[in-house]
C-alpha cells in the first residue's frame, strides 16, 4: 500500500505553465504551486484549488517563474480573488523590487541569514508584487527577500521544505537577472510608470480589465484597449532567460521543471549537481521541457547531461505552436528508450505523436488527458514502466 505521494500535476492552461506539486501522506498532502497560466485560464487554477479539501488550501510555496503572461496572468488574478480561501506561505518571484538591489546570487548552502554568497510585460510584475504584498505574502523570504538566482562558481542552492520536499534551483543566473533589469528598466521609462510609486500599481490595476475581478476574462473592447496602451513587450528571450527553474526531489525521486529557461544556464547547474552527487549523468524521473518544448530551449548538450525517460510538455500549441516537433525529435534522439512523452493537452500540435507506428518505431509512449481538459497528473512514486 502506498501512503505517501509525489504528484506533479499540468494544469490544462492553454498555451501556459500552470503547476501543482503535492506531496506527503496521501490523505494530507502539501502543495507548491508553479505558475498560474494566462489570465484567461485563470478558471482552471480557481476550479482546481476549490476542489482542494478545505484543510489543504494551503501553499507551502508559490513560485511565479517569471513574468510573460502565460505564467504571471492566473497569479495576478488568483492574489486578487478572495474566492478559493487559499493559504499561501510564501513567494518566490524575481520583481523590481528584487532586481533593482545589487544581484549576488546563492550558492549552497543557502545562509541562513540571507547574506549574499557570492504578451509579456514588467507591468504584471509590478501587478503581482502589489497584490501579494497587499495579502501579506512573504516574498523570497527564505532569499531574505533578495532576487532569486544562481551565485558564479558555486553549486546551485538547495532549499528544504516542510514534509520532506527539496528545491534546488536550476536558474536563472546573474546575467540573466540583468538583462531582465536592463530590458524592464526600459519599459518604465517609456511607459511612464514610477515603480516607487505604491498607488500606481493599483491605479493601474483598476484599469486594467483583465485583473478587476475573478469574472472579467478574454478579449473585450477595454482589454484591447489596455494592451494597445501597455509598454511595448519585451524581448521574449530576455523574459524566459529570466526564469526561476528548479529540480524537485521527494523520498529519492526527482523532477526537473524548468519554467522557459534557457538551457547553457540549466546545463551549467545539472553540471555541478550531477558532479556533486557523484552521477556521470544527472539521474532524473522526469524533465517539463523548457518553454513548452521549444526547440530553442532544448539543447542536446542537456539531453547528454542527464539520464531521463519521462518529458512533460505544458501547451495547447495556441500562439506560439510548441511545441515544436525538432524538440520532441531531440529527445526521443538521445533519450534512453522507451521514452514517456506526457502531453497535459491533446491538440494539431501534439496529436501527431500518438501515431502508433512512430511509437512502435521510435521506442516511446505518448500519453495524454483521457478528457480534453483534464490536464496531466504524474504520479511520481509510481515508477516509470519499462
Ligand atoms: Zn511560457
Amino acid at each position: 500500500m502506498q501512503d505517501s505521494l509525489f504528484r506533479v500535476e499540468l494544469l490544462p492552461v492553454r498555451h501556459g505553465d500552470c503547476i501543482l506539486l503535492s506531496w506527503g501522506p496521501s490523505q494530507s498532502p502539501r502543495h507548491l504551486l508553479i505558475d498560474g497560466g494566462p489570465h484567461t485560464a485563470y478558471e482552471t487554477l480557481r476550479q482546481r484549488l476549490r476542489g482542494l479539501p478545505a484543510a489543504q488550501r494551503r501553499l507551502e510555496l508559490l513560485v511565479v517563474s517569471h513574468i510573460d503572461n502565460d505564467h504571471i496572468g492566473g497569479i495576478v488574478r488568483l492574489l486578487g480573488d478572495p474566492e478559493p480561501g487559499l493559504e499561501i506561505e510564501e513567494l518566490w518571484f524575481n520583481g523590481w523590487e528584487q532586481l533593482s538591489q545589487p544581484l549576488h546570487g546563492f550558492g549552497q548552502p543557502p545562509q541562513a541569514q540571507g547574506q549574499p554568497a557570492g504578451e509579456r510585460s514588467p507591468m504584471e510584475g509590478h501587478y503581482l508584487a502589489h497584490r501579494s504584498a497587499r495579502r501579506g505574502v512573504p516574498l523570497n523570504r527564505t532569499f531574505d527577500g533578495k532576487a532569486i538566482c544562481l551565485a558564479k562558481g558555486l553549486e546551485p542552492p538547495r532549499i528544504e521544505l516542510d514534509g520532506g520536499l527539496s528545491l534546488t534551483l536550476l536558474s536563472p543566473s546573474i546575467d540573466k537577472l540583468k538583462d531582465l533589469r536592463e530590458a524592464w528598466d526600459g519599459k518604465l521609462t517609456k511607459a511612464r510608470f514610477d515603480p516607487l510609486d505604491r498607488d500606481a500599481a493599483e491605479r493601474r490595476l483598476q484599469a486594467d480589465r483583465r485583473y478587476r475581478g475573478a469574472e472579467s476574462a478574454g478579449l473585450s473592447p477595454g482589454l484591447l484597449h489596455d494592451l494597445a496602451h501597455m509598454a511595448p513587450v519585451l524581448d521574449e528571450a530576455v523574459a524566459n532567460g529570466s526564469s526561476i527553474a528548479l529540480l524537485a526531489e521527494y523520498q529519492g525521486v526527482r523532477c526537473a521543471l524548468l519554467a522557459d529557461a534557457h538551457m547553457r544556464v540549466v546545463e551549467d547547474a545539472i553540471r555541478r549537481i550531477a558532479r556533486s552527487r557523484g552521477e556521470t549523468r544527472l539521474r532524473l524521473d522526469a524533465v517539463k521541457l523548457s518553454h513548452h518544448g521549444s526547440k530553442g530551449n532544448l539543447s542536446d548538450a542537456f539531453l547528454r547531461l542527464i539520464d531521463c525517460r519521462r518529458f512533460l510538455v505544458s501547451t495547447d500549441g495556441s500562439q506560439f505552436g510548441h511545441p515544436d516537433d525538432e524538440a520532441i525529435a531531440r529527445v526521443l534522439a538521445l533519450a534512453p528508450k522507451p521514452v514517456h512523452l506526457v502531453f497535459n493537452h491533446r491538440c494539431d500540435r501534439t496529436r501527431g505523436w500518438e501515431d502508433q507506428g512512430l511509437q512502435h518505431t521510435l521506442g516511446y509512449e505518448a500519453h495524454y488527458p483521457a478528457t480534453e481538459g483534464m490536464g496531466a497528473v504524474v504520479d511520481m512514486l509510481a515508477g516509470i514502466p519499462a
